[in-house]
């Protein structure tokens, strides 16, 4: 499922053949449609569309250009119209300088209008920039807050702008010129965390590269979301399940993802035993949102091994890895995973274990003989060099047995011949080069991890 999260399919341009433009959108597994609207007739139009596709949402707003003809009467229309069952943002609303159809304070001030009732009806801002970024970022700062949030849309900037969108805590939205031939937007694209990325067309402008100079539609995102899976290096449907999230978690677009037992990550597939773990690491979002590349890990019950193998059938023959991990430790339940990993050893190329290397302490014996007789690979946890650091950080259960039992575990799987990847999450102040002679000094491989990228 993709979703389009800035279309203007209320413009003429699609006056005349909206049901198939919207039938097209089907086809390519466009689920859902974000309207967003520019002046008053288009808030208008916005809201009769949402009324009558029900897959069609609506952001109600007065775009930049519309700021030398705007009255009180407008804004007080946007604020009413607000209340609408179908609006999820407000916009798309900003600064556009390159155009200059506005004088440029009208503009501020309209900006400034327009954040406000965002903030006073607590929805996203939609926000259009052009030629205008330091004046937008400003302008956001001025009136930032905890809960204001949004989404750059149709992103054009380079990293260092990104990096300010996202410490603001907004999302960063990709149309049809990411795909341009020499466009620089595909290395911004592979900075900005995928976590915090949306797709869109902004039909009928920008249509893809295959398509340029075509009027754009809906259907197009499916061409953005390959163009970006191949720069994240994730498969399309990795890409469409992610930004799907991201869209439900910014504009509450679309069902919430279902808890999974089994996922898919490219072409590795995970388990998810358990949610239980001997480590609270200070960055887990174990407890509070446990989602990882769009899967929802958040286990209702502890799956048994029945409903493992279930899951797992489910899935096609090509994934080549079957990799236990999950946001839990799956050593709390070695008899299972000793099970479920010698039932599947035929079935997949490759057996991985994820864990945090407290197994031997969880399971009062020296697990690693077992492990190195069924699995290929292990990827382990250490995120410090130093035992100190390691426990402020991963707050384990066994106090400071945890570190030197870390450590000898990682040096037995090493000798028992298992490839194994030491992994640091990337957290600023984190000691990577400290790790990084630890884990070769160990003979083990070395990761650095992302923040919440599992997989
Ligand atoms: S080891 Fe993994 S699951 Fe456990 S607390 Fe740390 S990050 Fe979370
Ligand atoms: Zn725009
Ligand atoms: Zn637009």
């Amino acid at each position: 499922m993709l979703i389009d999260t800035h279309t203007h399919l209320d413009f003429s341009q699609f006056e005349k053949d909206l049901t198939s433009v919207i039938d097209r959108a089907s086809q390519a597994d466009v689920r859902y449609m974000l309207n967003i609207s520019t002046d008053p007739a288009s808030i208008v139009k916005t809201l009769k569309l949402t009324e009558k596709y029900e897959n069609i949402y609506a952001a109600v707003g007065l775009h930049p250009h519309e700021a030398d003809k705007i009255n009180d009467d407008d804004i007080q229309l946007v604020r009413v119209k607000t209340e609408h069952p179908k609006v999820k943002a407000l916009g798309e609303v900003g600064l556009d300088f390159y155009r200059d159809y506005a004088d440029h304070d009208n503009q501020r001030k309209l900006f400034r209008a327009m954040i406000d009732i965002a903030s006073e009806k607590k929805l996203p801002l939609v926000i259009h920039n052009r030629a205008a970024s330091e004046e937008t970022l400003r302008i956001l700062k001025e009136k930032h807050h905890d809960s204001l949030t949004g989404v750059f849309h149709c992103f054009a900037g380079d990293a260092d702008f990104a990096d300010e969108a996202l410490k603001m805590g907004f999302y960063i939205s990709f149309a049809g010129n990411l795909t341009f031939n020499k466009s620089h937007l595909a290395e911004t694209a592979g900075h900005v965390p995928i976590e915090r990325i949306l797709l869109e067309t902004d039909c009928p402008f920008l249509a893809p590269q295959s398509r340029r100079g075509k009027r754009s539609e809906p259907a197009d995102v499916k061409i953005i979301a390959e163009f970006l899976a191949k720069i994240k290096e994730l498969s399309p449907e990795d890409i469409a399940r992610i930004t799907s999230y991201n869209a439900f978690r910014l504009f509450g677009i679309g069902p919430e993802p279902e808890a999974k037992i089994v996922y898919p990550i490219r072409d590795s597939l995970y388990i998810n035993l358990t949610n239980r773990c001997s480590s609270d690491c200070v960055f887990c979002p174990r407890s509070r949102n446990p989602v990882v590349k769009g899967h929802n890990l958040k286990l209702q019950k502890e799956p048994e091994f029945s409903d493992i193998v279930k899951a797992v059938e489910k899935y096609p023959a090509e994934y080549h890895e079957l990799v236990f991990c999950g946001y839990g430790e799956p050593s709390m339940r070695f008899d299972l995973v000793m099970k479920t990993a010698k039932h599947f050893r035929g079935r997949f190329k490759r057996l991985r274990l994820d864990t945090n290397g407290h197994g031997n302490l969880i399971n009062k014996r020296d697990i690693v003989p077992e492990i190195s007789a069924v699995f290929d690979a292990v990827s382990i946890s250490l995120n410090s060099p130093d035992p100190a650091e390691y426990q402020r950080i991963n707050r384990p259960d066994f106090a400071d047995k945890a570190f030197p039992a870390l450590i000898g575990f990682i040096r037995k799987c090493a000798a028992a011949g298992l490839e194994v990847a030491v992994t640091v999450v990337g957290f600023p102040g984190a000691d990577i080069e400290g790790s990084r002679r630890l884990a070769k000094e160990m003979g083990a491989g070395f990761r650095v991890r992302k923040y919440n990228d599992l997989g």
